[in-house]
């Protein structure tokens, strides 16, 4: 067996042996289950309720989009009850039932699967996309067999293996956490989606955008994963293996290297105070933010805690894991984002086609206020939680004032409800905006009236500024974070935030840069947060520098033509500021 190298980005720093195991490429585990001669008839009547179930809900689906949005958007779903209904798979699914005597799930999702195959052999586009359709039908009539959250069970999981698949969505993801997972790689998938992010918050090597993973490993094929080059060594010959163990124990004690900082002060030389946070998804991350040392939680992902269930966290929920975050978090200050569904993120608890909550279209903020309901059970969860510590909160993907005035409105309507019912909360909670759209960069002076805090998302703001799409490992090359577009849209919200005297923070991927971050520092950032993987060695570049060095590093930069430019400065001036440094994510290759 020869060695095959395959190349893709490096989203989660580490490195793997172990054996391949191919989630099939629809993500859902339909395992065999046998049943007995008796139980025959009960499969068969499960089998029908769960196409009458799934018939009615597509129906009100339907209803509902073509009373709320366009008519187009209805007309899937007929497409829809025709696959559902069609005689030919319900005749041979009960026929299988019958002869093979396995649970109608299972042999529900190998019909399905051979009429997909046969969709997209199809040389006819529009056919061809059908198979789309048959997936989606299939899932919601498998959601009616069984469990939902059972269809990703990783539980079921035997041994430490290395999970490849064509995409992993962030809820999967998010539910491979403590799993017998030793690392994943996917097809597709850019750095900073948010299936690289949770990469990160797990703790285990990733590699995504490898375009042709599913095809070229088999399953129990021997790999390494080096998360931090971003490659997939697929049968490894001896040499190999044992240059990867010996890197492996590099890289450990690269991870381990800081931790003698741990309880010093995270101030650069000349004695400026900056204040190093995590990025939290799941509350699991909670161990690992704490052994990083980071100042608190700068941003608080919570649409995860939607995912992966087949119903809407109520209030209750909401309120107690909130609470936990902030209980466990001491006195650090916690930032909480509300709801940022759309873009990569979906929510299984929702109908709503895929499409319809693009990153352009009905995502995040915009979503919540046309959803009063869902963002009025969060905020006053997050309200209640106020009572307990040192809570902030902030919108996502804020346009303008109008879009921060109307989040506003409803917050007030929600604290007056509040008031009204004698429930203790911060009455004067900050409540910040994400400056995460240009239009948002651009008019950080008129946001700054009323915001009371920023936070800068610039994993969107990139992808926005610079028109490339953040999932897409096809324009991977294209998302440049030193582009002068955006060291540009950092000044202004920096300097509109200075002007106005409220704080301003960074959450995109990017504080977590060791050489990037000093760009940032320079132009006047004062609050990072990033993965908790970042912290200690974030920590270790602000005890090594002046902030007189990196404010002359901005200015230069500020000059700088092109993104190459900018992050090559910024590189130049790592090696000379901080000499002895080691970066967790490129430097264990050896
Ligand atoms: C960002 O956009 O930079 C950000 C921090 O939010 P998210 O990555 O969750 O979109
Ligand atoms: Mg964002």
């Amino acid at each position: 067996m020869s060695e095959n190298v395959l190349k893709g980005i490096a989203a989660a720093p580490g490195i793997a042996v172990g054996h391949a195991f191919i989630m099939d490429k629809q993500e859902i585990i339909v395992p065999a289950r046998a049943i007995m001669e008796k139980e025959v008839p009960i499969e068969i009547a499960r089998f029908e309720e769960a196409i009458i179930k799934t018939k009615e809900e597509i129906i009100e689906i339907q209803k509902k989009i073509s009373s709320e949005l366009q008519v187009e958007h209805a007309k899937i779903f007929d497409a829809h009850l025709f696959i559902l209904e069609d005689t030919a798979i319900i005749d041979e699914v009960i026929k299988r039932i019958q002869a093979e005597k396995l649970s109608a799930e299972y042999i529900y999702f190998q019909v399905l699967k051979k009429y997909a195959l046969i969709f997209s052999n199809i040389e006819d586009e529009y056919l061809k996309e059908r198979g789309a359709d048959v997936d989606d039908v299939g899932r919601r009539v498998l959601k009616n067999l069984m469990d939902e959250t059972k269809m990703h069970d990783f539980d079921s999981l035997t041994k430490d293996l290395i999970l490849i698949a064509h995409d992993f969505s962030p809820s999967d993801t998010a539910s491979m956490f403590n799993k017998k997972i030793i690392a994943f790689a996917t097809d597709i998938g850019g750095k900073t989606s948010h299936t690289a992010i949770m990469a990160k918050s797990l703790g285990v090597p990733a590699v995504v955008g490898l375009k042709k993973a599913t095809l070229a490993i088999k399953n129990q094929d021997e790999l390494i994963v080096d998360g931090s080059k971003g490659l997939v060594i697929i049968n490894p010959g001896e040499e190999t293996k044992r240059l990867y163990t010996d890197a492996k124990s590099r890289f450990l004690q690269i991870k381990e290297r800081y931790q003698d900082i741990k309880d010093l002060p995270a101030q650069t030389k000349d004695g400026t105070k900056i204040s190093i946070m995590a990025n939290l998804e799941i509350p699991e991350e909670l161990p690992a933010i704490a052994e990083a040392g980071a100042a608190g939680i700068g941003l608080y992902r919570t649409e995860y805690f939607y995912m992966n269930r087949i119903d809407l966290p109520s209030e209750e929920e909401q309120f107690n894991a909130y609470k936990r975050v902030l209980l466990e978090s001491k006195n650090n200050p916690v930032t909480i984002r509300t709801l940022d569904l759309g873009g990569d993120k979906f929510l299984s608890s929702l109908e709503i086609p895929k499409d319809m909550y693009s990153y352009l279209g009905w995502r995040a903020i915009r979503f919540c206020l046309a959803r009063p309901d869902i963002f009025k059970t969060q905020l006053r969860a997050i309200l209640r939680a106020s009572a307990f510590g040192n809570l902030r909160m902030m919108y996502p993907m804020i346009t303008g004032n109008e879009e921060l005035a109307q989040a506003n409105a409803v917050l007030n309507e929600v604290k007056e409800a509040l008031k009204r019912e004698s429930v203790p909360f911060n009455e004067n909670i900050l409540v910040g905006a994400m400056i995460e759209v240009p239009a948002a960069a651009m008019t950080a002076d008129l946001l700054a009236q009323e915001a009371d805090f920023f936070s800068i998302g610039t994993n969107d703001l990139i992808q926005y500024t610079l028109a490339v799409d953040r999932v897409s490992e096809k324009t991977a090359d294209l998302y440049e974070p030193g582009h002068p577009a955006i060291i540009r849209f950092i000044k202004l919200t920096v300097d509109a935030a200075k002007e106005a005297n409220i704080p301003v923070s960074l959450c995109g991927e990017i504080s977590g840069d060791p050489a990037l971050v000093l760009v940032l520092i320079g132009l006047g950032l004062r609050e990072l947060s990033m993965s908790s993987l970042s912290v200690l060695q974030i920590k270790k570049v602000v005890r090594s520098i002046s902030i007189s060095d990196v404010e002359a590093l901005a200015r230069e930069a500020m000059q700088l033509k092109t993104g190459i430019e900018v992050e090559e400065l910024c590189q130049r001036k790592l090696k000379e500021l901080v000499p002895d440094f080691q970066n967790i994510d490129t430097d264990y290759k050896g």
